[in-house]
């Protein structure tokens, strides 16, 4: 099977090096050529632009930053989907919004290309290892089709429903992990005010109820003030703006979002931008 994968950042590099070992015939492409480069050294073709990245290819996975980078590099200017032969399968594995989705999802359709979106939990290390897990909306069989693949970046396969349902399951899982590292963030920076031992603290924290796989790890991370990025901070201001206007679709309105979306802007704008989401805990320490 080729496949191609557009966007070779924290995520989409971890995907394209597992499709490579695992010996599926794979291109690349991203927009900052030096993060390609050694996908050649490990014999994926690298290509110049997605047009050219796509070429021939069976399926196409692409992880970038958000709609406006997914629009351009699948509809612009020698954008992939133009390129792609019918019968070969866009996917979609960035946190979008479902408008796009789906709208993308129409276009890939007038040109006799399947398309599903199919947007992942797990982070940097699920991606290196093979075990992130897929959130899938589009055509059962065009699923099946694009299984094998999946398989060898993934430890699960959830298929939700139609063209669509992946995204949105997706903004409803990133809204719950977006106010938690916010709340955890307060909860760590009340302990150490109060002159507890934050280590204790967040050991009390994770064995209790509270403590999902995520607050245990983010929690790590802030007690350890280890911000090497593993999931950006804007990228979860990103998802939890486009979690509030989905919300705000179906009548509900995010005010926990919105709150802890300006945790997350706030820590951009006094320059963790580049660093891990666990980082926002430095803004109440200061
Ligand atoms: P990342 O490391 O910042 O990578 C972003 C990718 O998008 C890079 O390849 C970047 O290219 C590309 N890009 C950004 N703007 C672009 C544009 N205008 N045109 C073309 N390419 C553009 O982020 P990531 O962590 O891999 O995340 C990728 C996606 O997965 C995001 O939607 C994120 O929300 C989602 N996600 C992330 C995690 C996580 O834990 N990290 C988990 C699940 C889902 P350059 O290298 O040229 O900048």
């Amino acid at each position: 099977m080729k496949v191609s994968v557009l966007g070779l950042g924290i995520m989409g590099a971890g995907m394209a090096g597992q499709l490579v070992a695992k010996g599926f015939e794979v291109s690349v492409w991203n927009r900052n050529p030096a993060k390609a480069a050694r996908f050649g050294k490990l014999g994926a073709r690298v290509a110049t632009t997605p047009a050219d990245a796509v070429h021939g290819a069976d399926l196409v996975i692409a992880m970038l930053a958000d709609d406006d980078a997914s629009r351009g590099v699948w509809l612009g200017p020698a954008g992939a989907l133009a390129s792609m032969r019918r019968e070969a399968i866009a996917i979609e594995s960035s946190t979008l919004t479902i408008e796009w989705v789906r709208e993308l999802g129409l276009a890939a359709d007038a040109r006799g290309v399947g398309f599903l979106d199919a947007p992942v939990t797990g982070s940097k290390a699920q991606a290196e290892s093979g075990t992130l897990a897929f959130l899938v909306g589009g055509r059962a069989e065009l699923l099946e089709r694009a299984r094998p693949a999946l398989i060898a970046m993934s430890g699960s396969i959830a298929h939700l429903g139609p063209s669509g349902s992946g995204a949105t399951m997706k903004l409803i899982n990133n809204f719950l992990c977006g106010v938690q590292v916010a709340s955890l963030a307060e909860a760590l920076a009340m302990a150490e005010r109060s002159g507890l031992d934050a280590r204790q603290a967040a050991a009390v924290l994770g064995a209790g109820s509270p403590g999902s796989p995520l607050v245990k790890i983010v929690a790590q991370r802030m007690l350890d003030r280890a911000y090497e990025p593993n999931f950006f901070v804007p990228l979860m201001a990103k998802d939890l703006a486009y979690a509030r206007q989905a919300f705000a679709r179906a009548g509900l309105e995010l005010k926990s979002a919105e709150v802890a979306r300006e945790a997350f802007l706030a820590a951009e704008r006094a320059g963790f931008g580049e660093k891990d989401i666990a980082s926002i805990v430095e803004l109440l320490r200061q």
